[in-house]
């Protein structure tokens, strides 16, 4: 049997890191066991709708790398792809089930459902749909439907006895069917509900394994009443829990959690990003933490998803981050980098800037950072209490400074070598090693207390602006 999974999103123009990292466990397990991955865009609740929202999933999935083998924009056999094309699909089978007696119509008016909630409440009690609609006679539906009277189709529950959902990362759960509600399968409008669309797209997509959010599990016992009664066999379920934001909460949008865009637009790479998520919640078997897409669909290994929720942690994102930015070769980082890099540059030459940005290759944890990290090649020099503090610390001090500027208008080729034998010289003139030489040296010229390679940075500088400064 070929394996199939498939990334099931909104279409909100959003992704929030959560929901990038089920992206990534359905496309491993869909490529471990070569298998398909299936883009589906869940468009049943029409409000949240949001206009280029599916070239937006596009794109952050290509841009992670994954391949899309089913989706909106490359359709095949199982198409359509978007459930809001899907309705008529929804409704044959809803009727499907009213004809088996699995399902019923309900004509139940607002004010009889509000009349039941409030029923509900004052006995304390979560409401459930009383079911007074499911034994109605055939003629009253029959004049109903032909008077267009509204309707919704209600899944029928049983109402004793256990329902057992078997999930990889959970293991056996059993729900007591006594308090399923009479779900709505299909509303007013025509549309499916999402616990409705979900079932009848995953058996008609032949998917093999269903990975979601946690949330789903406890109404997983109402899709399995679902495909049995269409006689359908069950995927294999695997229920991943919640990644919290750093504060503890669920990561949104409201809460102004970063995005996969956001994080994208702002410097990070996308295999940095996946590779960061892909361990929120997988341990590897082997010890490892920089895996390439490669290595990841080789090791990854879906049973050894943990069961609680884990921490979005932006420190061990840049880490992963900066390790991904040092792997590029100097010519892909420099192209690169110039996106993020807003500096007035003129007067300066390519040689010059190829320069500045490279020395700041070792020391970036994202992109955005350029511009600040390279503030003191373009500002003059203002001197922090920190760095006025250091440079009055020992009398010592002033001797390196003057000491190094007598250097600098010796020397007749300003060069990176002439500048760290310069530094040597001073070194051995005033007898002075390590905080004590380099220190004065990069403050006097930069402002700052620490910075990339100090002869690189004093080459940058330039000689005329290093004799001025010192
Ligand atoms: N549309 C649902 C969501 O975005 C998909 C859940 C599922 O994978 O079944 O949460």
């Amino acid at each position: 049997m070929k394996i199939r999974t498939r990334f099931a999103p909104s279409p909100t123009g959003y992704m929030h890191i959560g929901n990038l990292r089920t992206a990534i466990f359905e496309y491993l397990v869909a490529r471990k066991y070569d298998g398909d991955f299936i883009l589906r865009i869940e468009d049943t609740d029409q409000e949240r709708k949001v206009d280029g929202a599916i070239d937006f999933i596009y794109d952050t999935l290509n841009l992670c790398g994954f391949l899309i083998d089913e989706g909106p924009m490359n359709e095949k056999e199982y198409g359509p792809y978007i459930q809001s094309e899907r309705k008529d699909i929804y409704k044959k089978y809803a009727l499907e089930l009213v004809e088996k007696g699995h399902a019923y119509y309900c004509f139940c008016t607002e004010d009889e459902l509000s009349a039941m909630r409030e029923r509900a409440n004052a006995r304390k009690k979560p409401f459930l749909y009383d079911g007074r609609c499911s034994k109605l006679s055939k003629e009253k539906i029959e004049e109903n439907l032909k008077n267009g009277v509204p309707y919704v189709i209600r899944q029928k529950m049983p109402k004793t006895g256990v329902t057992v959902v078997e999930d990889v990362i959970y293991g056996k759960i059993k729900i007591d069917n006594s308090i399923l509600d009479d779900q709505i399968l299909l509303k007013s409008d025509g549309y499916p509900t999402y616990n409705f669309a979900n079932v009848v797209d995953d058996h008609l997509m032949e998917i093999t394994h269903v990975i979601r959010g946690k949330e789903y599990l406890d109404q997983t016992a109402k899709y399995n009443l679902l495909y049995e009664a269409f006689g359908w066999e069950k995927p294999t379920y695997i229920h991943v829990a919640m990644v919290l934001g750093e504060d503890g909460n669920k990561l949104s949008k409201r809460n102004g959690d970063a995005s996969f865009m956001d994080l994208y637009n702002t410097g990070y790479l996308p295999h940095a990003i996946v590779n960061y998520l892909v361990l929120l919640g997988w341990s590897p078997a082997i010890n490892q933490e920089v895996f390439s897409m490669e290595e990841l669909i080789q090791n990854f290994d879906e049973a050894r998803v943990s069961k609680s929720s884990s921490s979005y942690d932006v420190k061990k994102l840049q880490w992963f981050n900066a390790h991904y930015i040092k792997e590029m070769d100097d010519e892909t980082y420099l192209s690169w980098i110039k996106k993020y890099f807003t500096r007035d540059i003129t007067g300066k030459s390519e040689d010059w800037i190829n320069t500045l940005l490279l020395i700041y290759k070792r020391h970036l944890s994202y992109g955005a950072q350029i511009d600040e990290m390279t503030e003191s090649f373009f500002q003059d020099v203002c001197l922090s209490d920190e760095c006025k503090e250091f440079m009055e610390s020992d009398p010592i001090i002033k001797d390196v400074v003057k000491a190094f500027k007598e250097e600098v208008e010796k020397m007749s080729v300003w060069s990176i070598e002439n500048i760290s034998e310069a530094i040597m010289h001073v070194k051995e003139s005033i007898g002075v090693k390590g905080k004590l030489l380099f220190m004065p040296i990069r403050i006097q010229a930069s402002g700052l207390m620490h910075g990339p390679e100090l002869a690189d940075t004093l080459y940058l500088i330039g000689k005329d602006k290093i004799l001025e400064r010192f």
